[in-house]
């Protein structure tokens, strides 16, 4: 029998987001075909270009915003002396919501590579060191993935910043060993932040 592929296209589509293999993505467009108006999918589809149209990093901290500066950087209300690296914009949002954290952030974009070295861009740890030289930071947590490759990069990071007179901290206690932030609760995250272990005064 001749294979019937007039669905091919919108198959694809969904076959590119995580996680989804072809049998899901199939799913999805026989449910998108017998489930959705055509206003509907209008909706959806607009909504998609609007959201990657008028989302992009903020220059300051690498977080996601539809403004020109996001509104954690726009709070004068949060501890300016504290800041926070983290890998991705995901990480960031774990933390805000475990609501044990009220400093700044500094978004990474990725990590160090043992193999293949770095995996964002390199400004973005000019950018960092800028922050501690020239702002009155007085800590930076190191919340970084406990990883192989997230410790490569705690370790980068300290050395770069060890230089200046700050304290450089690690969160670690009670994360699971080779996890990433997001999947992590929120208690995990409180007691992270509370014990998190000092490694440069
Ligand atoms: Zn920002």
């Amino acid at each position: 029998m001749k294979e019937l592929n007039f669905l091919n296209d919108l198959v694809d589509c969904f076959e590119k987001l995580p996680g989804v293999g072809r049998k899901t993505a199939t799913r999805y467009a026989y449910y998108v075909i017998e489930n959705y108006s055509l206003e509907e999918v209008k909706n959806t589809c607009s909504i998609i270009v609007d959201t990657v149209k008028n989302i992009h990093k903020c220059p300051n901290c690498g977080m996601y915003t539809s403004e020109d500066i996001c509104e954690i950087c726009e709070d004068s209300t949060r501890n300016q002396q504290q800041l926070m690296v983290v890998k991705d914009p995901k990480d960031l949002i774990t933390i805000e919501k475990s609501g044990q954290y009220d400093g700044l952030y500094h978004v990474l974009g990725g990590l160090i590579s043992g193999y293949n070295g770095l995996q964002f861009n390199e400004n973005n740890l000019d950018l960092l060191e800028q922050k501690v030289k020239n702002n009155n930071i007085d800590e930076v947590i190191l919340a970084l993935p406990l990883t192989p490759n997230g410790e490569v990069t705690s370790r980068f990071i300290e050395k770069i910043l060890s230089k200046y007179n700050v304290k450089i901290s690690r969160i670690g206690y009670g994360l699971p060993a080779g996890s990433d932030l997001e999947y992590a609760d929120e208690m995990t995250i409180r007691r992270a932040l509370e014990y998190r272990i000092s490694t440069k005064e």
